[in-house]
């Protein structure tokens, strides 16, 4: 029994993974950080490699750790490393580590020479995002590093890889002008005697809008848990995650009542009001209150004045609700609820933003579409 619950369709994320898969010769990875965007990383990536996909992005160690003491085999890469983690437990685990400069790849040796067998290493090169990587004036001296530790054994270089700024305003000269210095990049590690055999750039706004940035191997993250990486394009991708919880308790207050805290919504007119077990702890953004759609008894309203930590409340009018019916903050949308692009533009971000914030602990997630393991 579950007062509120996140639930995950698994076989919208097969089927969005297999609509992407249909969309390039590479092969996909399919990146599972933050607990798999708020849906759980374990199952999502079972589901994921259940359905063709070859690679696992998992932004952290501690991630990528878990997916293999989950028994989960398939290519992982992490690629969030701060200087003195445990590197060397990535390395005996068969991690593969991101390199993004000279001091991250020395971190990378360390931790091979520790464990007696070469690291699988992705050099990261930023060409043009200005977050990790290295810049173009310090890639050939990490290039010429890398390939003396490649030489030496401590290293196998399985990937070169960037990452885009603006992948999700199609169109964006940014986008080019990427390609051209990840390009670029390649063909100084190729004057190094270095030819990876996985050149990575393409997130999901890439893989549905540029195929000449497929290169080996693409990186899908919002498109497989079936939301537009560009909310004005419908790519025919359907929603996995639904949160929903059961109505606490109605009442009928007079007009003039204030409602939750600070008042800033007082009833219009005598009404039912509907508590529903839904906060801020729970992944709800504040900046949701007297804004964001809630599907209740077929109807759809605002939320009332703020959001609490653990709950929220609806202005019902005259509509029959009653204690243990069932709220839909959003879902697929397939019967009128709202969607987590409702929620995302209501609440000034993005739809990545509120699908991760409600894979909070307290929620309990429960899945639909599972199939025996895989990975
Ligand atoms: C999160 C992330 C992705 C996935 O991006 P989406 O836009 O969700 O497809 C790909 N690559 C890197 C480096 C990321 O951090």
């Amino acid at each position: 029994m579950w007062q509120a619950e996140v639930r995950v369709d698994l076989g919208a994320i097969r089927d969005n993974l297999t609509l992407l898969r249909d969309r390039t010769a590479a092969e996909v990875m399919a990146v599972v950080k933050g607990d798999g965007y708020g849906h759980g990383m374990l199952p999502v990536a079972r589901a994921a490699l259940g359905a063709g996909a070859t690679w696992l992005g998992a932004c952290t160690l501690g991630e990528a750790l878990e997916l293999r003491a989950a028994g989960i085999t398939a290519p992982v890469l992490a690629w969030l490393l701060t200087p003195g983690l445990p590197l060397h437990e990535g390395v005996a685990a068969d991690v593969d580590l991101s390199a993004a400069s000279l001091a991250g790849l020395a971190e990378v040796v360390a931790a091979a020479r520790r464990v007696g067998r070469p690291a699988r290493v992705h050099l990261k090169i930023d060409t043009g995002l200005g977050r990790s990587g290295a810049l173009a004036a310090e890639w050939p001296v990490l290039i010429e590093a890398a390939a003396k530790a490649q030489a030496d054994e401590m290293i196998e270089v399985v990937g070169v890889w960037s990452h885009f700024a603006c992948a999700d305003e199609p169109g964006h000269p940014s986008i080019d002008a990427q390609l051209e210095n990840f390009n670029a990049a390649l063909a100084v590690a190729g004057r190094y005697g270095i030819a990876p055999r996985v050149r990575h750039i393409a997130n999901s706004a890439a893989i549905l809008t540029r195929p000449d940035a497929h290169f080996d191997l693409v990186r899908a993250g919002i498109a497989m848990y079936g939301l537009s990486p560009i909310p004005s394009h419908d790519f025919g991708l359907r929603p996995a995650m639904t949160a929903r919880a059961r109505v606490m308790l109605t009442k009928r207050v007079p007009a003039g009542q204030g409602v939750s805290y600070g008042h800033t919504y007082v009833t219009p007119a005598e009404t039912t009001l509907a508590v529903v077990p839904f906060g801020y702890a729970d992944g709800v953004p504040r900046a949701a209150s007297s804004s964001a759609p809630v599907a209740l008894g077929g109807q759809v309203y605002r939320i009332a004045g703020r959001v609490c930590m653990d709950q929220i409340v609806l202005d019902c009018g005259d509509a029959p609700v009653a204690a243990g019916d069932l709220a839909v903050l959003f879902g697929p949308g397939d019967d009128g609820e709202p969607t987590a692009d409702d929620w995302a533009r209501v609440c000034d971000t993005i739809n990545y933003e509120i699908v991760t914030r409600f894979g909070s602990a307290r929620v309990p997630r429960h899945y639909d579409g599972e199939r025996g393991t895989v990975g």
